[in-house]
């Protein structure tokens, strides 16, 4: 990968105001702080009460040492915050954007339970990385001795990264391949620049890097090599390649021109961040601009699609999902970002079908409501008969999730274990699969999660592997 890749990086978000309903006025954006970054984290850390019952802690997938860090930044010891904040994190600048912190440490701050509202920490690790990278605290992968043996990571997501960061750190000599031309996995391509800036991922991969990890990109694992061969060239390997099927709708008209997929969509608005040509971005295909937009999904990947469309200049856009807002599986907080820049959400609806001939012109919606609870004790939608209606649109998202691929036969592994879900069979704490030396995390074996979860698990991974590679069968077996 070039390494300047960083210099590449363009920002192409256009400001249209003057095409845009009021309701779309681009300062309502939530884009991340920056400068009164400083003041806002040294405030926000100070009014951590160092309540003794850390729960944010706890709820922190990672176990970061939240208390802790928040007391030396209010007392402006930065550099020692950050490495605290590193030791139990591979990428804490990243965690400190992109976490739904609503659900995880924010969520379960004391504070915030007393209704004063929470102590903002993930900006403020945010903040301590952001700083100290631009301090050169951060200091380059140096191991302190070379060793033989070699790992292949199938995946460069953040599964496969943290991985990666760790084995190298043991002077391991990694691999990691991936099916796009750049690392980073859903960090590059999936969530949008305004929540998780690219020069941010890409710093981390340059990183790598310059610490050795070969990255072996455009290769897609089961097309261009063979797990096989993967296996034959190295003494253990890892699979970190997240969930990518994606969820579709099975409706009348539903393969009209206009109707995409999400992912395609994000993926469009990323890679012309990057400075790329996206043919299908500058047809207007995969861009929202001028356009009435309508996202069908309520998890994060439709937020991400709504706040995306807003920022490209739709004139309007609306969100069906067929539940309630109480019961939408995407965070509350993006809720409510999305409905402060202008989204319209629309609880208890589903598409019906899609009207237009060769281009979609709108979505036949039907109205629903919650009826009893299912097996999960979760309210299942019902259809109310006779109140559907058509909502026009110029491009429709779908965004109703993602499930894995077909490993093993794509692989031509039928040995290698998976659930009734597809997701790869994987011990939870080591993360071993049914072959040995073969490990697997993130996404793939979680179903679609949440990158720290995927961390965590890599992290942990790496040290399974290296176990497994201190193991005397291994070494007779070399
Ligand atoms: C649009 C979107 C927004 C999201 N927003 C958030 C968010 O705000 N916060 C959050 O915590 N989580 C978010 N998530 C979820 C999060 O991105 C994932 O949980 C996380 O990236 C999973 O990491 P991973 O390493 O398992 O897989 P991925 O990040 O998916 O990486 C897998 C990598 O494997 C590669 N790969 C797959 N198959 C092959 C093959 N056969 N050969 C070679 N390479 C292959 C892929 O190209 C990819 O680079 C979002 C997800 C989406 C889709
Ligand atoms: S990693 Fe995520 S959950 Fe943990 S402290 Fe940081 S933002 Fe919170």
């Amino acid at each position: 990968m070039a390494k300047n890749r960083m210099l590449q990086f363009v920002t192409v978000a256009k400001e249209t105001p003057e095409k845009r309903p009021a309701n779309l006025r681009a300062q309502d954006f939530h884009e991340i702080y920056r400068e009164y970054a400083a003041e806002k984290a040294a405030e926000q850390a100070g009014r951590c009460s160092q309540c003794g019952v850390p729960y944010c802690q706890s709820h922190c997938p990672l176990h970061n040492n939240i208390p802790d860090w928040l007391r030396l930044t209010a007392e402006g010891r930065l550099q020692e915050a950050y490495e605290i904040s590193q030791a139990t994190n591979t990428f804490p600048e990243i965690c400190g954007r992109i976490c739904p912190q609503d659900r995880l440490c924010e969520g379960n701050c004391v504070i915030e339970q007393s209704g004063h509202g929470t102590v903002t920490i993930g900006s403020v690790e945010k903040y301590i990385t952001d700083t100290a990278w631009e301090n050169g605290w951060v200091q380059p992968i140096k191991p302190h001795a070379e060793r033989t043996e070699s790992v292949g990571i199938i995946g460069a997501g953040p599964g496969g990264l943290a991985a990666a960061d760790m084995l190298r750190r043991k002077g391991v000599q990694v691999t990691v391949y991936d099916r796009y031309d750049r690392a980073g996995g859903l960090l590059t391509y999936g969530i949008p620049g305004f929540k998780l800036e690219k020069p941010v991922v890409m710093q981390r991969i340059e990183q790598l890097e310059e610490a050795g990890v070969q990255f072996v990109l455009n290769c897609t694992v089961g097309v261009d090599i063979s797990f096989d061969a993967i296996r034959g060239q190295h003494d253990a390997v890892l699979i970190a390649t997240g969930v990518y099927k994606a969820r579709d709708i099975s409706a009348p008209g539903v393969g009209a021109a206009g109707i995409v997929k999400a992912l395609d969509y994000l993926t469009a608005s990323n890679r012309k961040s990057f400075g790329d040509d996206v043919a299908e971005f500058d047809s207007g295909a995969l861009n929202a601009e001028g356009k009435r937009v309508v996202v069908i999904g309520g998890g994060d990947t439709a937020m991400d699609c709504v706040r995306t469309a807003i920022r490209q200049g739709a004139t309007s856009v609306k969100c069906l999902y067929r539940r309630d807002r109480a019961n939408m599986p995407g965070s509350q907080r993006e809720v409510q970002n999305a409905e402060e820049e202008g989204v319209e959400f629309v609880w208890l609806t589903a598409p019906k079908g899609f009207t237009g001939a060769a281009h979609v012109e709108g979505v036949v919606v039907q109205r629903m409501r919650l009826g009893a609870p299912d097996a999960t004790g979760r309210q299942s939608p019902e259809l109310i008969e006779g109140a559907d209606y058509v909502e026009p649109a110029d491009l429709v998202v779908q965004a109703l999730g993602f499930e894995p691929e077909e490993i093993p036969s794509l692989w031509g592994v039928p040995e290698l274990a998976v659930t009734r879900w597809g997701t790869i069979k994987a011990d939870f704490q080591t993360h071993a699969t049914s072959l040995p030396g073969v490990y697997a995390v993130g996404d793939i074996v979680r179903g679609a999660s949440l990158v720290v979860w995927a961390i965590r698990d890599g992290r942990e991974a790496a040290e399974s592997i290296l176990a497994y590679l201190a193991q005397p069968a291994q070494v007779a077996a070399e």
